[in-house]
Parts: structure tokens; C-alpha cells; sequence
């Protein structure tokens, strides 16, 4: 942003805005220039809420979910099944289960999934942890809700591997036709996965 026409702080302000996913250098623009028109109603919340954010968020010791109480407020909810782990590569993974209310399980987020290509090995990775809960007597059921991409697959294969001795129910997410999908859209493979692992009606 060399030839920026706004004064130093506010070029560092669209910098920043920039660095965001999604956001572009045109896009961090118009969101400064918006940020900065509406100064009372959304700059000054946003800088207290970023700042409450960066005094009180942690990462929770038992399954790495984000929150302001660690344990998370999943993990020390008495309504969530205990005897359910859902594993999930990143929190954003577990905040989509969550505004589906897909599970009452609790979770355990791994960070990543197993990727050479990128030198993402095990260690990388919060699987011991994992194994380790899976031991606890009150752990039934392990729902692996992994991408569907060859690093997730890969990812599923290696952890129910290892949860063969803790003596728990390894199960994964259904590949196959998406609520309101129409057949003629679908790729190949998930066309043939539906298939496999069609339901009885
Ligand atoms: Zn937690």
C-alpha cells in the first residue's frame, strides 16, 4: 500500500483490516472508511470488544475450544453427553456443528489435520490428549466429523488406529447427497459415497 492517500494511522488501520480472511486491500478500505464514518456506533464497540477478546479469551485445557472460562462453557455444560467426543480439526469446524445443534456431545479440537505435504505431523496435533480422554470410563462413542478432503481421511484412519485399545465406538460423518441437492450437481465422488452408504427408508 505505497501509494496510500490517507495519513499513516489510518493506512495501518487498512493494513490490518487487509490482514483479515476474506478482506482484500479494496475491501479493508471501504471497511476502514465505514469504521471510521460510524466512530461511535460500531469503532469504539469493536475496540472494547477486541479488547475484551485479547484480556479474556483462552483456549480451553480439555478440548481447545475458544472462550472466556476455561474449562469452556461446553465442557462444564451438566446438559452435554459426556459419553460423546465429537473430534474436529479446527474451532471453526466446532462453531458450525454448534449453530446446527448437530450434537449434545462434547468436543475436542485437534488444531489440524495430518498434512506432510505441509510438515503437519502427529506431534502437531492435540491427538494424545485425545487418546487420553477417550480412556476416561464415562467416553462411549468417538464421532470423527473430519473434511471430507484426502488430509481429514487421512487424519480419521491414523486416530481410530489408535483408539482401538481405549475401547470406544470410532464412528465418522456420512458422505453423501446435501439437504436440498439435486443428484444431476453432484461430483462423482460423492455420488458413489451416497450410494455406498445409503440408509434403509
Ligand atoms: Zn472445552
Amino acid at each position: 500500500m505505497a501509494t496510500g492517500v490517507a495519513g499513516p494511522e489510518i493506512e495501518k488501520l487498512i493494513q490490518l483490516l487487509a490482514r483479515l480472511p476474506g478482506l482484500g486491500p479494496r475491501s479493508a478500505r471501504r471497511a476502514a472508511l465505514h469504521l471510521i464514518k460510524k466512530r461511535e456506533a460500531l469503532m469504539a464497540p469493536l475496540a472494547g470488544a477486541l479488547q475484551v477478546a485479547m484480556d479474556k479469551i483462552e483456549v480451553c485445557k480439555t478440548c481447545g475450544n475458544i472462550d472466556t472460562h476455561n474449562p469452556c462453557t461446553i465442557c462444564t455444560d451438566p446438559r452435554r453427553d459426556p459419553s460423546i467426543i465429537v473430534v474436529v480439526a479446527d474451532v471453526s469446524d466446532l462453531w458450525a456443528l454448534e449453530r446446527a445443534t448437530a450434537t449434545t456431545g462434547r468436543y475436542h479440537v485437534l488444531g489440524a489435520t495430518l498434512s506432510p505435504l505441509d510438515g503437519v505431523g502427529p506431534d502437531d496435533l492435540t491427538i494424545d490428549a485425545l487418546v487420553t480422554r477417550a480412556h476416561a470410563a464415562e467416553v462411549t462413542e468417538i464421532i470423527l466429523a473430519l473434511n471430507a478432503t484426502v488430509d481429514g481421511q487421512t487424519t480419521a484412519h491414523y486416530i481410530t488406529d489408535l483408539l482401538t485399545e481405549a475401547g470406544v465406538k470410532v464412528t465418522r460423518l456420512a458422505h453423501g447427497v446435501p439437504v436440498g441437492g439435486e443428484l444431476d450437481y453432484l461430483d462423482e465422488g460423492t455420488l458413489s459415497a451416497a450410494m455406498r452408504q445409503r440408509t434403509l427408508f
